[in-house]
């Protein structure tokens, strides 16, 4: 599906599925104080693709764990369908985020002595429904991003490629509405790189889910149903 095809089922009329205004992040360091985020605002409705660009260094990590409800806002506010993030006790966010929210991390964060397998389902286990169940989600999220013949590999013996299109795997498995993706396609040659993006993209808004993207990429950036820049701690569309 190309960007036009998705343009034209009228993102702009779909319902918001997250909003931040004035995210703001302080991180104390001893004396230093270190404000990396100064007022961010962002929306991202159902189904949308959207990108995000900005220096290293700039915070965009720090934005998409808040975002994704990894860590907390030093203040401002963040709905995810409507609930404020602020409002919810550490254990509401981490249920919110087991089921409603995949992350795609920077550096893929798989465990090398586990198979693809093991590394998609482990996670899962969070939200206790039963191994059998939960290991059939897994072989079919990794089939789902073409691996459904690397389900006994362990990461070392897998591409670069390969490697992230198993965090894709691990981050769709339990259904998610939005996918955060923090640089997904940042450790790879860039023809691999946008081939993962289009294995992403399938499984995000093609489908229907939301999708997130911090890229190095100006062409990945640009083909985002919205653009921003992570700039001075906030996001300027474009
Ligand atoms: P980016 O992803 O854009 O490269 P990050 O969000 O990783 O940027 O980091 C933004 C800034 O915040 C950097 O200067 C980084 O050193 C700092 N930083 C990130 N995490 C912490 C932390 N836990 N404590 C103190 N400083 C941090
Ligand atoms: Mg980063």
């Amino acid at each position: 599906m190309t960007k036009n095809d998705r343009k034209s089922r009228s993102n702009a009329d779909m319902p918001v599925l997250l909003q931040a205004e004035g995210v703001k992040k302080v991180y104390h360091d001893g004396e230093r104080i270190l404000e990396v985020l100064s007022g961010a605002d962002i929306l991202v409705r159902r189904g949308e693709f959207v990108s995000i660009v900005g220096q290293s260094g700039s915070g965009k990590s720090t934005l998409l764990h808040i975002l994704g409800a990894l860590d907390r806002a030093s203040s401002g506010e963040i709905t995810f369908e409507g609930q404020s993030f602020m409002k919810m006790s550490s254990s509401q966010l981490a249920r919110l985020r087991a089921a409603r929210i995949g992350f795609i991390y920077q550096f893929h964060h798989l465990l090398p002595e586990f198979t693809a397998l093991e590394n998609v389902y482990l996670p899962g286990m969070i939200n206790r429904r039963p191994t059998n169940v939960i290991v059939d989600k897994a072989a079919a999220s990794l089939t789902s991003v073409g691996l459904g013949n690397r389900l006994e590999h362990r990461p070392p013996k897998l591409s670069g490629g390969e490697q992230q299109r198993v965090a894709l795997a691990r981050a769709i498995m339990n259904d998610p509405l939005l996918v955060l993706a923090d640089e997904p396609t940042g450790d790879l040659d860039q023809k691999t790189g946008r081939e993962v993006l289009e294995y992403v993209l399938g499984q995000t808004v093609e489908m229907g889910r939301s999708l997130v993207v911090v890229t190095h990429d100006p062409q990945i950036a640009a083909r985002a149903d919205r653009q921003y820049r992570l700039e001075a701690g906030r996001l300027v569309p474009g």
